[in-house]
Parts: structure tokens; sequence; C-alpha cells
């Protein structure tokens, strides 16, 4: 067993590294005091090959494993977590199940674009009386000939407003919980596909979210993706991915939140001598390092597994819970160590610590999953 990352591994997340120190971290406090779609760093990631990273040169990805695209993840969301996210949704839940669903022409047609970065990709599944119960979903797929009629409001999808490609998924058979759900890739320009309310949001607020409404929206068969009636089974493979990016995008966060904290308690003075020379600020910091270094172990192993072809979904949703209770807690106590100052505009970790949150409730809140890994563990 090896506790070492390759040399390639390593290379990449130093390329990583400068390139969010360069294009992401002069624009992070703005895009997120606006709200701001940062496009022009989307469009330099893409350029970088960085918006495909895991799948095939063959489909226009970079061709590395799981785990270096999540370690990209995490030194993106290092500098802004919400670019880290657009990033992450965008290749987790968007490229991610039309490359391992998709038929060889969809993957052509529709994951090329999206890997080389020229389209943007969503994942359209919450909608406002579904939630973690993906089941009460009320979006519904009738065949009329050639195509599917979709109908229905889904709420909270990222990129929503500035996506091209949406994957999402409505009832082919109501009457079958299990087996009547079917995913459908989407293009933008569908006629009956359109953006509804946008939210603005407590943290990740450069990460656009809206509702997609879909309205006699009709799309040709040739788009189900999978089976018929293989919906669910998709999305919950999608949020296996999708899971392991979130746990890395949470370590980057408290990663950053470290490095904040280390830095301004070397430099602030109190009682004639730095803060970080008292032991109550030195405890947080070394329970910080622990911790961070505990999650980053915990994802790494998830996208290990799923690298080498083995079951993920329980440590996937153990990295997930770990890196996301974590990250909030110790974003919270590096505003600590920053005092009142910590608690202002004008500090990182006032924005750190917004952003922490939110990886404690999408792609699947804390409690559900618990409910994974136990039910994993009980079955
Ligand atoms: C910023 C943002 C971005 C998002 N992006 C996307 C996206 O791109 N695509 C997409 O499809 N969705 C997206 N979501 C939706 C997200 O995945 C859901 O918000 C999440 O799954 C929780 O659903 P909910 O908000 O309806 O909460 P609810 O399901 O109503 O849950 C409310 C509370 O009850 C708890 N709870 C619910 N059921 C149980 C239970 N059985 N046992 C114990 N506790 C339970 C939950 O854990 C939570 O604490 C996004 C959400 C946000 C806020």
């Amino acid at each position: 067993m090896y506790f070492k990352l390759t040399e390639e591994q390593e290379l990449i997340r130093d390329n990583m590294r400068e390139f969010a120190r360069t294009y992401v971290d002069p624009v992070a406090v703005e895009i997120d005091e606006n709200s701001r779609y940062p496009e022009e760093v989307i469009k330099k990631l893409a350029e970088g090959g960085w918006m495909g990273m895991p799948f095939p040169t063959e489909y226009g990805g970079a061709g590395v494993d799981y785990l270096t695209y999540a370690i990209a993840v995490e030194e993106l969301s290092r500098s802004c977590a919400a670019t880290g996210f657009t990033m992450s949704v965008h290749t987790g839940l968007a490229c991610g199940p039309i490359f391992n669903f998709g038929t060889e022409e969809q993957k052509k047609k529709f994951l090329t674009p999206m890997a080389k970065g020229e389209h943007l990709g969503a994942f359209a599944l919450t909608e406002p009386g579904a939630g973690t119960d993906v089941g009460a979903a009320t979006s519904t797929a009738v065949l009329d000939g050639d195509e599917y009629v979709l109908n229905g409001v889904k709420t909270f999808t990222s990129n929503g407003p500035v996506a091209n490609t949406y994957v999402t998924f409505a009832w082919t058979d109501k009457n079958d919980k299990r087996n009547g759900m079917t995913a459908f890739i989407v293009p933008r320009e569908t006629p009956g596909l359109s953006v509804g309310e946008e939210f603005k949001k407590m943290g990740i607020r450069a990460s656009q979210t809206s509702e997609i409404i879909f309205k006699d929206c009709r799309v040709p068969k040739e788009n189900v993706l999978g089976k018929v009636g293989d919906g669910l089974k998709i999305a919950m493979n999608s949020f296996d991915h999708g899971r392991i990016g979130i746990a890395a995008q949470a370590v980057g966060i408290a990663q950053a939140a470290l490095d904040e904290s280390i830095s301004y308690s070397k430099q602030r003075v109190q009682f004639g001598k730095p803060i970080s020379r008292n032991q109550a600020i030195q405890w947080m910091i070394a329970d910080m390092h622990t911790d961070i270094t505990a999650g980053r172990f915990l994802y790494y192993y998830a996208a290990y597994l799923k690298d080498q072809g083995l079951p993920f979904t329980k440590e996937a949703a153990m990295a997930k819970v770990f890196c996301a209770e974590m990250c909030s807690k110790h974003a919270s106590k590096a505003v600590q160590i920053h005092g009142g100052y910590g608690y202002c505009k004008g500090q990182k970790v006032e924005r750190l610590m917004r952003d922490a949150k939110i990886t404690e409730i999408y792609e699947g809140t804390s409690e559900a999953q618990r409910m994974v890994i136990a039910g994993n563990l009980l079955r």
C-alpha cells in the first residue's frame, strides 16, 4: 500500500493550483459579491482541458483517473468553491451519466463537446416536492410517435441558467416506483425547455442555480439515456460519482480555511505576541489539519475504489458526509481564529464559512449519506 500520489497526479495538482492562483483568485471575491457566473474562467478551464478530465481523449476528455480529477476539484475549490462546484457538477453529474450509460452516438454528439468544455452540462433531478425523496417527483414523459413529451418543474438545478445540455429525469410509468423513471438528455434549445426562478444563495454564489421548466417539451426517442425505466438507477449511480467531487470540494474549502488561519494567527498580535503562540489557537489548527488529512484520505480511497472498478457507493457517501461536516466545523473555527474581522467581508474565511454549508446539503444531505452507509451495512 502506497500513501503517495503518482508524479502525474502531483503535477496535475500543482498545475491546477497554479491555474487557480492565476485566474480564479483575482475574481473570487467579485464573483461571490455579484453572484456572477465566471464565464471567462470556465472558458480558461475548457482551454486547459479541465472540463472533461476523467473521460477518454476520444470523447474530448483528458483521460486521467477519477482520483486525479477529484484532486483538481479540491485545488480549484481551495480558491473558489463555486467554480470548483461548477466544474464538478458538469463533470460528475452531467458528463458522467452520458459516459457511463450513453450510446456511442450520444457520447459523440453530447459528451464530446461537454468534455471539451464547449458545452456546459447540468443535472436536473430535484423537484419542489421531491428532494431527498426522489421518488416523489411528478415530472412525466409520454411517448408520442418518435418523441417523448416532457412536462414538469425541476428545481435547484446547478448551472441551470447557463447550461447547454441537461440530464433530466421523468416518469415514463408512474405506477412503477422502481423501474418507471427514465433519464433524458435535453439540449438547451429544445422548444418547451425554459429557465424559471433563479435562486439567491447564502454561499457558492457564483454557481448559478435555477428552476428548469419542461412544458410540452418534445425530446426525440434517441435522447433517452440508458434504458427506458433505468432513470432511478442512473441518478443514484451519478450521485455516487458526484459525491467524491463534493467531498473533494469540502476538503478544498477546509484547506483554504486552514491556510488563512495559519497566516492570520501568525500576524495578529494580542497581549504582546502573535495569537498563534496560544495553545487554544494551536489546538484548533492541529485539529483542522488532522481532520482535513483524514477527509482527504477518505475521498482518495473512494476515488481509488472507483478507479479499480470496485464498489464505492458506501465509501463515496462516507467521504461526502465526513468531509462536509468537517468542512463546516473548521470553516467556523477559522472565523473564530480571525475574531471580529473574520465575521466581516474582506476576510476570505467569511466566504468560506458560507460556502461550506452547502456541502452538507447537495448531492444528498448528510442524513441521506448516513442512510446510504447504514443501508449498505444492514442489508
Ligand atoms: C445550491 C444548491 C444546488 C443544488 N444543485 C442541484 C442540482 O444540480 N441538481 C439537482 O437535481 N438538485 C440540486 N440540488 C438539490 C439538493 O440535492 C437538495 O436540496 C437535497 O437533496 C435536499 O433536498 P431538499 O432541499 O428538498 O430537502 P428535504 O428533502 O426536504 O430535506 C429537509 C431535511 O429533512 C431531512 N430528511 C429528509 N428525509 C429524511 C429522512 N428520511 N430521514 C432523515 N432526515 C430526512 C434532510 O436530510 C434535510 O435535513 C441543489 C440544492 C442546492 C441548495
